[in-house]
């Protein structure tokens, strides 16, 4: 069994299982709710299915966009991306290069944890491509006007 900080425990128990996919969706929206720590919502282009779906249950435990409460959305496009947004900016966060098949390669049953655990750890410059740009958002309000 592998030690697990206790904030990666309470993301086990929420999710379930703990692996690498819930992990990436915890630190990407850890970083969304840290630039938008008043309005955000998200959207993710994972789709629904597994193992990819699962960053979707990460980026609602730390972010705050739920779909109790209707400011995350899901899009079938297969990609481990997120964009985060408020009424003025938007932060698109997405793998690095070779990541996913790094995950996908090497995850099993009996390693997911330690993998999970190693994910938790990296540096988000390792992990991720942020960019950041206006929200759609201030597109859509402008064109109400
Ligand atoms: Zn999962």
């Amino acid at each position: 069994m592998v030690s697990l900080p206790e904030e990666l425990e309470a993301l086990k128990r929420f999710h379930g299982h703990l692996g690498p996919y819930v992990v990436i969706g915890h630190r990407m929206g850890q970083i969304g709710r840290e630039r938008f720590p008043n309005n955000i919502w998200a959207v993710v282009f994972t789709g629904t299915k597994r193992p990819l779906s699962c960053t979707v249950d990460g980026i609602q435990f730390s972010s705050q966009c739920t779909l109790g409460k209707g400011n995350i959305t899901v899009r079938e496009e297969n990609t481990v991306k997120a964009e985060f947004f408020d009424e003025k900016r938007l932060l698109s966060i997405e793998l690095a290069e070779g990541i996913r098949e790094r995950i996908d390669a090497t995850t099993a049953k009996d390693n997911e944890e330690l993998i999970a655990l190693d994910l938790y750890m990296a540096n988000p410059t390792d992990l991720f491509k942020i960019t950041e740009g206006e929200s759609a958002q201030t597109g859509r309000v402008l064109k109400l006007k």
